[in-house]
């Protein structure tokens, strides 16, 4: 539920942002409320955080369900994961491949996309003062600890964590929107899952090159295939 407070103050943020954009040309449409996803030549998929401003300021802030609160705090510390597991394999790895430093980078804008939908609905963040590899959440801090392991190994071990992080990454969200209904909640979650499958396709690529075809571990092979066969999307 909204109140017209609300209403006028985030229409306010609107205008305030849009004006400070400017008038004319199409430098830059996403800053004017294009898609808040932005996915460049390679599928590394990134929020703007300036479009993804805009769009939220447009809907919203309803009462949000335990499911829904619950499931902020997860999907903040399993985008956090992603994040810091890739920063782990672009240590290792970074020499030979960019993939993972790039993704990396992708990452922190989910992470923090999701960090946004905390401070709006005023939730505390579960990973406000935590350190790279650090999360409340214990399972996720053994899959950290799993995943880092197994990416230290080889390339293509390293290039295999990574499509299991997006293959999980995917059936989490899927899962949580089953029991969601927000409409903010739902636009940054579908927009993490349009990241998740670019990303799958980028790790797929890359093993691919390295000679190895990637044998889905978590989602229906039907999703998979559905996913990998389709290009790179867009916004
Ligand atoms: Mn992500
Ligand atoms: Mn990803």
């Amino acid at each position: 539920m909204k109140t017209q407070l609300t209403q006028l103050a985030a229409a306010l943020v609107a205008s305030l942002i849009l004006s400070a954009c400017g008038g004319g040309g199409d430098a830059n449409p996403v800053a004017r409320g294009g898609p808040p996803l932005v996915v460049d030549a390679i599928g590394v998929s990134s929020f703007d955080s300036t479009a993804l401003g805009l769009s939220l300021a447009a809907l919203p802030v309803e009462a949000l369900s335990v499911a829904e609160k619950d499931s902020l705090a997860f999907m903040r510390e399993e985008e956090k994961l992603a994040h810091d597991v890739y920063a782990q394999l672009d240590l290792r790895w970074g020499a030979t491949t960019r993939v993972f430093g790039s993704i990396a980078k992708s990452e922190s804008t989910h992470a923090e996309a999701v960090r946004q939908l905390l401070l709006r609905y005023s939730l505390s963040d579960p990973a406000a003062t935590s350190a790279p590899g650090q999360f409340q959440n214990t399972t996720l801090q053994s899959l950290y600890t799993q995943l880092t392991t197994a990416g230290a190994i080889s390339l293509v071990d390293a290039l295999k964590v990574g499509a299991a992080i997006e293959e999980i990454d995917m059936v989490d969200i899927n899962k949580a929107l089953l029991s969601i209904d927000n409409q903010d909640i739902v636009l940054v979650y579908q927009n993490l899952l349009k990241g998740s499958r670019n990303h799958l396709r980028s790790f797929v690529s890359n093993l691919a090159l390295q000679g190895i075809t990637y044998v889905p571990q978590y989602m229906p092979l039907a999703d998979y295939q559905a996913i990998v066969n389709a290009p790179m999307g867009r916004g």
